[in-house]
């Protein structure tokens, strides 16, 4: 034990019970500067000898330390951790002095050791009052701050691809691996080299960012827009019917493009008109009535019906909103016309209703709204067309019509 305590020591304050002998632990780490402990040991006025306490003040030492490394590498503005294990461990007085280079590294009291500046460093770690110092060597490298790119928006057209370029700087930083991603890979796709493709019309963000930490990152804004012509060509009919039906990605396909063939007359479809049965009896449990008004039409039903309201409303009217005979999707036998042929079905519970939920039993809304330039209809609130609950989720969380998710 020390003679004479140095200024800013620090000491365990020890209660001594001298009537049952007892020692107890009453404060430890006490910093030892004149004025700050004040000991009151018993009360003289009420002369309360049998209350007399002793206090024992201990002082231990630190004489050595032992710090886990002596070698630290690590990224600029990240964090490390030293452990210092100290001799004795019950040293009543744990304070180290550090001495490195200004603004290098911050050490925070339990040893955090943060990296400020790139460089290599010496930081020294010592006991006041004692002979002793340690080295850590200290490497800080250089991180990326910034992420450069060619372009900062992109355009292109279903189908097209175009490639960003994009590097990292400083271009020493240690973290200099970018990872690219797409906010929609429904819209467009990137790969890890930065080639963008369009799939389908419409909007997304790819965000290029560093693959280790620290991580930065970049967003480049991406717009698909529809191949040429492809509005155009949907909204104009061919001129002469397919001895085939058209099926893409095997879904089969009906509009003004796409015609059948005169004699294509395959009825109602059985597993269409059963997941309307299954719709309508979940949509009554929720006090919904859904029923077809139109399902499956031949050829020849569509002639007389197409003929008749050009007879009433001339050709223009009619392409909006009738098909001609052999590009009617009521001919497929695997679409229906639900409750009302009305606009304001739209704005009904039961058309609501129909529109937030027809996909679970793989229906569409085929003709949505704001689409008439790619399907050649008007928002028609009442079709739906059958394509199975997987196709039809796909294209329900899409956002797309049935043509720009094909991409047709
Ligand atoms: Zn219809």
């Amino acid at each position: 034990m020390k003679e004479k305590y140095f200024d800013n020591d620090y000491v365990d304050i020890y209660e001594h019970n001298t009537k049952t002998n007892q020692i107890t632990l009453l404060k430890s780490r006490v910093s030892i500067k004149e004025g700050n402990i004040n000991l009151s040991v018993y009360d003289k006025n009420k002369n309360d000898e049998e209350n007399k306490r002793n206090y024992i003040i201990v002082y231990v030492p630190l004489v050595n330390i032992e710090l886990s490394k002596d070698y630290i590498e690590l990224k600029n503005s990240c964090i490390d951790k030293i452990s210092v294990k100290y001799i004795p461990e019950n040293a009543t007085n744990k304070v180290l002095k550090y001495t490195i280079q200004e603004d290098s590294v911050e050490v925070t009291e339990d040893f955090n050791i943060i990296a400020k500046k790139v460089g290599e460093y010496l930081l020294r770690v010592g006991i006041e009052n004692e002979n002793v110092e340690k080295e850590i060597k200290v490497k800080i490298l250089e991180i990326a701050n910034s992420i450069e790119t060619n372009v900062d928006s992109v355009t292109l057209k279903v189908g097209n691809e175009t490639t960003i370029n994009a590097k990292i700087l400083p271009e020493t930083a240690v973290n200099n691996q970018l990872e690219w991603k797409s906010s929609n890979e429904k819209v467009a796709k990137v790969d890890q080299n930065g080639k963008v493709k369009g799939i389908a019309y419409g909007n997304c963000e790819i965000e290029i960012k560093t693959k280790e930490e620290p991580i930065i990152s970049k967003k480049i804004s991406v717009k698909v827009e529809l191949k040429q012509n492809t509005s155009v060509v949907n909204n104009t009919y061919s001129n002469e019917l397919p001895s085939q039906p058209t099926y893409i990605q095997g879904i089969l396909i009906v509009n003004k493009k796409y015609g059948l063939p005169s004699n294509y007359n395959p009825g109602v479809n059985a597993t269409a008109l059963s997941a309307f049965n299954t719709m309508q009896a979940a949509a009554k449990n929720e006090g919904i009535s859904l029923f077809i008004v139109s399902g499956f039409r031949s050829y020849s039903t569509q002639l007389g019906l197409y003929n008749r309201y050009v007879r009433q409303y001339g050709q223009a009217a009619t392409d909006t909103f009738s098909a001609k005979a052999g590009h009617s999707e009521h001919q497929t036998g695997l679409a229906f016309d639900v409750n009302s042929v009305l606009d304001s079905f739209a704005q009904t519970k039961e058309g609501k209703w129909l529109a937030g939920n027809c996909y679970k039993y793989g229906f569409i809304i085929r003709y949505p709204e704001n689409k008439q330039a790619i399907t050649g209809y008007k928002y028609e609130p009442w079709h739906i067309r059958y394509l199975g609950v997987d196709i039809a989720t796909k294209v329900y969380q899409s956002g797309l019509c049935l043509e720009e998710y094909l991409e047709i």
